[in-house]
C-alpha cells in the first residue's frame, strides 16, 4: 500500500446471506466501524452480496447515508433482451454498484465464463459507469512449475490489451491464486507482493507510470485478521478481496481497521 492510492477491503460473501441476512450484515457493520471511528476516507469497505440482497443493501445505506459500498458478483455482457436469468450493468448501476466482480475463479470454473466473455463484462461495467474487480491467480499446478507470474500477467493481459488507457485506469485487479481460496492457505507477503508488482509492471508497460500507479491491486485467498497486516504493509498490495471472513462482520471490520 501507498498513500497514494486508497486501500479497498471487499467482502465476497459469494452464495451466502438472503436479503434479510445481509440486511442485519450491513446494520451490524456500520455500527462497528462508527464505534471503532473508522475513517472511510483512509480506506474503502465495500460489500458484495447476491443479487437478490442488492436492492436491501441499497436501501439501507442511502436510508442510513452509510459509507460502506457494495457491487456484484458478477455481470452479463449484454445490456437487455432475451437473456433468461441474466442481470446487466445498467440494473447493477441503477441500484448504486460502485464495483463488479468480474472473472472470479469459481465463475471461470463453474460457468461459461472464458477470456472474451471476462473482456466482455469489464466492458459492460465500464460502459454503465462502474469499477470492475479482475480477479486474476494461478492454480496450484502453475505455481508448482513457477510459471506464477507469466500466468498471472497473462489473465490481466488477456483483458488490458483491448482496454483504452481511460478503461485501464478504472480496473481494480485482484490477484487470488486459486489455491489459496477457502483453504486457509494464504500466499506469503512477498509473492503476494511479487504478483502485485508484476501486475502494476505490466499496467506500467502497456498505459504509463501515472495508470500503473494509480490502479489498484488487492490480495485474495485466506485473508483473516492475522495475516491481513503482513500483506498489507507490500507496497504494491492495496487491499483485499475477502471470501469466508467476510461472512463475519466483527471480523470484516476488524481487517478494516488494520487496513
Ligand atoms: P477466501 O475467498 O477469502 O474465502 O479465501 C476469497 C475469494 O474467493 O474472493
Amino acid at each position: 500500500m501507498t498513500l497514494n492510492r486508497i486501500p479497498l477491503v471487499a467482502g465476497n460473501w459469494k452464495m451466502n446471506f438472503d436479503h434479510r441476512e445481509a440486511t442485519y450484515f450491513v446494520q451490524k457493520l456500520a455500527w462497528l466501524l462508527r464505534d471503532a471511528k473508522f475513517d472511510h476516507k483512509r480506506c474503502e469497505v465495500a460489500l458484495f452480496p447476491s443479487f437478490t440482497s442488492i436492492r436491501s443493501v441499497q436501501v439501507l445505506v442511502e436510508a442510513d447515508h452509510l459509507r460502506i459500498r457494495y457491487g456484484a458478483q458478477s455481470v452479463s455482457v449484454t445490456s437487455q433482451g432475451a437473456f433468461t436469468g441474466d442481470v446487466s450493468a445498467d440494473m447493477l448501476a441503477h441500484l448504486g454498484c460502485s464495483y463488479v466482480i468480474v472473472g472470479h475463479s469459481e465463475r471461470r470454473k463453474y460457468h461459461p465464463e472464458d477470456d472474451a466473455n471476462i473482456v466482455d463484462q469489464v466492458r459492460a461495467v465500464l460502459a454503465a459507469g462502474m469499477q470492475p474487480i479482475l480477479c486474476v491467480g494461478e492454480s496450484f499446478e502453475e505455481r508448482r512449475q513457477g510459471i506464477e507470474l507469466d500466468f498471472a500477467v497473462g489473465q490481466v493481459n488477456d483483458v488490458t490489451r483491448d482496454l483504452s488507457d481511460e478503461e485501464a485506469s478504472k480496473l481494480i485487479v485482484a490477484y487470488e491464486p486459486v489455491w489459496a481460496i477457502g483453504t486457509g492457505m494464504v500466499a506469503t507477503p512477498q509473492s503476494a507482493q511479487d504478483a502485485a508488482r508484476a501486475i502494476r509492471d505490466h499496467m506500467q508497460a502497456q498505459f504509463g507510470a501515472a495508470t500503473a500507479q494509480s490502479v489498484r491491486i488487492l490480495y485474495g485467498g485466506s485473508v483473516t485478521s492475522h495475516n491481513a497486516v503482513q500483506l498489507i504493509t507490500q507496497p504494491d498490495v492495496d487491499g483485499f478481496l475477502i471470501g469466508g471472513a467476510s461472512l463475519d462482520p466483527e471480523e470484516l471490520a476488524l481487517i478494516a481497521r488494520l487496513t
